[in-house]
């Protein structure tokens, strides 16, 4: 079986280095808030060509403390695309905001910018944008959108660690953007981490004291701050892992061609292939009308795939104030979708398997 994602292949070639550092920080005294995290913001801030770097706990957490560093009016209305998985909009939802969902457009299945427009309220403030599957928004509609209208531009960058647009690395694109480094991710610890990049210096000292119970100085407490600290040993090995983080991308865009130019299998939709050497690929998300029996038939020959993800967020029971709205689009694409398994420790003879055995489907008999 090939499996979806083998997180202890992935971090094989880290291990010795990772068992060092973890180590030092063991036997440093020293678990939170110190010099590790202080060295893995200042790499990641240079990594995405933000100005600034925070880490915290986790990837919902990092659009949380944006959202709570602006400090929005209640209700507030926040741009969300319809097409993300469920942690895009909690942190909304939290905060007393109002998620106003939008359809993706067809062909990338991200936020479609013209579709923005026509949501904009008085009451609106920001647009959230969830470069999914690993592939930047189209930032530069999307910032003249909010130029015009005076929104702030947030961007889940969860699966988008590396990822292009416009000669720019996602994390210097937007006016805040939030990572996740679960250990899934193209940038993963070995248990939960998130940051957040900005190039407002404000800003980011806010999310700095939020992050840390609202405090600028000890025991004394300016907001109401959170808990929600990337801690020394995550930090440390986060720090070992970055340098590799291009390397890794690149052999994901090698896979990715070969899936596009190898894969043709009628009726399936290809995932964007106009910015192969820009995006992430975080996942490789194919569309079958047939899904469930396309992936019987992989699972069959011994490929494991995963549906990122089967029901919109609007249709989720923890969402029951929007199960009524009708997201034709977003929900055709939960119907259809599938993502085939693209790794970095994938080997050339897995990839023409996983293709060929797509392209057999339908055939079979
Ligand atoms: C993983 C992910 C998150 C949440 O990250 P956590 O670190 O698990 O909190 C948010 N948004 C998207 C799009 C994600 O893929």
């Amino acid at each position: 079986m090939i499996p979806f994602l083998d997180l202890n292949q992935i971090n094989k070639p880290y291990l010795e280095a990772i068992e060092e550092v973890s180590l030092r920080v063991l036997r440093s005294g020293w678990y939170i808030l110190g010099r590790e995290l202080q060295d893995f913001e200042s790499a990641f801030a240079e990594y995405c060509g933000a100005p600034y770097c925070i880490g915290v706990a986790n990837g919902l957490d990092a659009i949380g403390l944006i959202l709570r560093a602006y400090d929005f009016p209640a209700h507030s209305e926040i741009i969300v695309p319809g097409n993300t998985y469920i942690a895009s909009l909690l942190p909304v939802s939290y905060l007393g905001l109002v998620p106003v969902l939008i359809e993706p457009d067809p062909y990338t299945m991200l936020i479609d910018p013209q579709k923005i427009e026509r949501s904009i309220t008085s009451e609106t403030r920001a647009i959230l944008c969830v470069d999914l599957y690993g592939r930047s928004c189209e930032m530069e509609a999307v910032n003249e959108i909010a130029l015009r209208y005076n929104l702030k531009v947030i961007t889940d960058a969860a699966q988008a660690h590396g990822a292009v647009y416009n000669g720019r690395k996602v994390g210097s694109i937007a006016d805040a953007t939030a990572f996740s480094f679960y250990p899934t991710k193209n940038l993963g610890a070995l248990g939960d981490a998130g940051a957040i990049t900005t190039s407002d210096g404000a800003l980011a000292e806010k999310i700095m004291y939020l992050r840390n119970y609202g405090s600028k100085e000890r025991y004394k407490n300016d907001y109401l701050g959170v808990n929600s600290r990337l801690d020394e040993i995550q930090a440390a090995i986060l720090g070992v892992k970055l340098p590799f983080l291009d390397t890794e991308n690149k052999r994901r865009r090698e896979i990715a061609r070969c899936y596009l130019s190898g894969i043709t299998l009628e009726n399936l939709i290809l995932p964007p292939d106009d910015r192969i050497d820009e995006d992430a690929w975080h996942l490789f998300v194919v569309r079958h009308p047939d899904r469930n029996a396309l992936i019987k038939h992989l699972g069959a020959s011994g490929v494991q795939t995963n549906v990122h993800y089967p029901l919109p967020v609007h249709k989720q029971k923890a969402y029951a104030d929007i199960n009524h709205l009708s997201l034709p689009l977003t929900e055709s694409i939960h119907q259809q979708v599938i993502s085939l398994p693209l790794n970095p420790v994938l080997t050339d003879e897995e990839i023409s398997y996983i293709v060929g055995a797509v392209n057999q489907f339908g055939n079979q008999k």
